[in-house]
């Protein structure tokens, strides 16, 4: 057990499975309480036996981050249960279907933008909502990718989705500097997970996506949740309207050959 988040309540979306698991998990290990956002109950519960046996407070609540009425109720339950709100990690994402624009469907574009953005945009507004009633004071990370900084072929409606989720943790940054409220931005590459798994699981995207990070591996679930454990502590008391970038050397130049 830590210190860094000791009486914080916080919020992790998307904490049935991969990063946000962990990040809920360490979340409690330093001192939080911590709700788990997901749709899937079973994965959720099992989330929160974890966060149980890492010696934490936890609560699953059944959340569609794309539904407003889920997030608002999100927040409510939250403060219903541990009495207000102080930390929050919108981290629920899908990868929707990798294919050429000219080959995506309408709904593609609308499921992602929904589940990456839109999500991103309704935990802000009742997160912060909740953060001022409260007098302000808070830290909120959002996730999005490297592919919240360059493009990628095949995957426009990700990189928008995440390149979307860059611009709004600016202005929700600016919007709450003053009352406390920092927001910022995580972009990781490939990460081991069930969505890295997915996309590049197979042993030629494995092959080619490795060749891409310098440090010669993808990243670790953990290592992800480490660095927002630290941009949600006081410890990173002087950043907002910022991204950190985990990406074992992937966006400082073209790699060289191994
Ligand atoms: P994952 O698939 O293991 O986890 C994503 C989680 O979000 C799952 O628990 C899923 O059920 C949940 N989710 C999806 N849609 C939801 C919805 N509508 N409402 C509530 N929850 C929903 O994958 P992960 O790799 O842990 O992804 C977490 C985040 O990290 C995503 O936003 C993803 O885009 C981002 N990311 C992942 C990688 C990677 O390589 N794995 C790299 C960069 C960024």
């Amino acid at each position: 057990m830590t210190t860094e988040l000791r009486d914080k309540v916080g919020i992790v979306t998307g904490g049935t499975s991969g990063i946000g698991r962990d990040a809920a998990v360490l979340f409690a290990k330093a001192g939080a309480k911590v709700v788990v956002a997901g749709r899937r109950e079973a994965e959720g519960k099992e989330t929160i036996d974890l966060v149980r046996a890492a010696g934490g407070e936890g609560l699953f609540v059944r959340t569609d981050v794309s539904k407003a009425a889920d997030v608002q109720a999100l927040v409510q339950k939250t403060v219903e249960k541990f009495g207000r709100l102080d930390i929050a990690f919108n981290n629920a994402g899908i990868e929707g279907n990798w294919m050429p624009i000219a080959e995506q469907s309408e709904e593609d574009w609308d499921r992602t933008i929904d589940i990456n953005l839109k999500s991103v945009w309704l935990s802000l507004k009742y997160q912060i909502r909740q953060m001022l009633k409260q007098g302000g004071g808070g830290a909120i990370v959002n996730m999005a990718s490297v592919a919240g900084l360059i493009g990628s072929a095949g995957a426009a409606t990700y990189c928008a989705s995440k390149h979307g989720v860059m611009g709004l943790t600016k202005a929700a940054a600016l919007e709450n500097a003053r009352s406390g409220i920092r927001v910022n931005v995580v972009c990781p590459a490939v990460i081991e997970t069930p969505m890295g798994e997915r996309l590049f699981g197979e042993p030629e995207f494995k092959k080619f996506a490795l060749g891409l990070h310098p440090i010669g591996r993808f990243g670790s679930p953990m290592e992800v949740a480490q660095a927002v454990l630290w941009m949600c502590s006081d410890r990173a008391s002087f950043m907002t309207g910022q991204s950190l970038v985990l990406d074992g050397g992937f966006l400082a130049g073209p790699n060289s050959p191994a």
